[in-house]
């Protein structure tokens, strides 16, 4: 562990254009839930109900039920882990070419981190899908004690921001993610088990670009065998000692 902690360092010293990619692993250590295995969200809300596009067009009162139960607070509740911190920190000394996300929670923006590629949308962000009012959670929350769904003002229909089930990711984040991939000299994996494709992609296309491929995750990942290092630890542990 020491020796993989010193040979990390030895990598984050000698890159200049580090890409960072983050999942759920990161989040959790901000309180906020996994959604994948046991005891995950999707264990108590079956996605393809609560969290899936065909559903949500029909119905969306599972969906902002959902929210209101579970998103909302723990979103709300989070704040920016050390693990995200670090990363600013490593941004301010210009190491930092993006940081590239799966998750919804906006905490990399709140921790300070300015070029976040978010695969998977923004929960923080909603609009009317007719006038493209924007609201914040917190209006949206008021609303739904007295609406569901919850309507604009104009009565229009109301979305998060984020990619639901039977979505497809936004192209424009894909694309700058790819391309962010191609031109990093680390690409740094933190929290994520990658498996989700198309963002499973990533490494592989930077590997195959010469960059080093860092994982620091929990759990092992398919990607273990090509990574330069591999560590079984969560993202804050590792990044607090560097
Ligand atoms: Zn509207």
């Amino acid at each position: 562990m020491k020796d993989l902690i010193a040979e990390f360092k030895k990598i984050i010293d000698n890159s200049k254009k580090i890409v960072i990619f983050t999942g759920a692993g990161i989040s959790y250590e901000s309180g906020i839930p996994t959604y994948r295995g046991t005891g995950g969200v999707w264990s108590k809300y079956d996605p393809e109900i609560y969290a899936n596009i065909n559903v949500f067009i029909q119905d969306s009162s599972y969906y902002w039920n959902y929210f209101k139960d579970e998103r909302y607070p723990t979103i709300k509740n989070a704040k920016p882990n050390i693990a995200h911190k670090k990363i600013v920190e490593l941004e301010k000394k210009g190491k930092i070419y993006r940081v590239i996300t799966q998750n919804i929670d906006g905490l990399h923006q709140q921790a300070g981190s300015s070029h976040v590629i978010e695969l998977h949308g923004n929960t923080r962000q909603i609009n009317c899908l007719k006038c493209k009012k924007q609201y914040s959670m917190d209006e949206i929350f008021e609303k739904l004690k007295k609406e569901l769904p919850p309507l604009c003002s104009c009565g229009g229909r109301l979305k998060t921001n984020t990619v639901l089930f039977g979505e497809s990711l936004p192209i424009s984040a894909l694309d700058e993610a790819e391309t962010a991939s191609k031109n990093c000299d680390l690409f740094l994996v933190l929290g994520s088990s990658l498996v989700v494709y198309p963002a499973a992609n990533l490494p592989i296309i930077a590997k195959k670009n010469k960059s080093k491929l860092v994982i620091i995750n929990i759990d092992p990942t398919p990607f273990d065998d090509i990574a330069d290092i591999v560590i079984n630890k969560s993202a804050s542990e590792v990044l607090s000692k560097i």
